[in-house]
C-alpha cells in the first residue's frame, strides 16, 4: 500500500469512518509525506481565532483537518459509487480505473 497515492487534488471522495462517513467532498490538498489529505467539507473542526488585526473580535472558523488516505474512497464520477481506484499501466502512462464500473476516472 506504501508508494501508491491513488488520489488527486480535485477528486470527489467520501470517508469510510467517523461522523462524516455519509458526506462527500473534494480533495483540496494532498500531503504525500504523511499519506494524508485535506478534503473540503470533511473532518471540519471549529477553530477559535484570537482577536487580532484581521479579526478584531476574534471568532470561530471552520477548518478542514487532514484525513489519512486509507480512510478515503473515490466517488466514481460515472457510477457515483464509492470505489477503489485501480491503476492500469499502458504505454502512455497510467490510468486510474473505477473498480466497480471499470470506467477510467478523470485525471
Ligand atoms: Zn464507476
Amino acid at each position: 500500500m506504501v508508494g501508491h497515492m491513488h488520489f488527486k487534488v480535485g477528486d470527489t471522495v467520501t470517508i469510510r469512518t467517523g461522523k462524516d462517513r455519509t458526506k462527500v467532498g473534494k480533495v483540496e490538498r494532498i500531503i504525500k509525506a504523511t499519506n494524508r489529505a485535506i478534503v473540503g467539507g470533511l473532518n471540519v473542526a471549529k477553530v477559535h481565532l484570537k482577536p487580532g488585526r484581521s479579526h478584531p473580535q476574534g471568532g470561530i472558523i471552520d477548518k478542514a483537518a487532514s484525513l489519512h488516505v486509507s480512510n478515503l474512497m473515490i466517488v466514481c464520477p460515472r457510477c457515483s459509487r464509492p470505489t477503489r481506484a485501480k491503476i492500469k499501466t499502458h504505454t502512455n502512462g497510467r490510468t486510474r480505473i473505477c473498480s466497480k464500473c471499470k470506467e477510467a476516472l478523470n485525471d
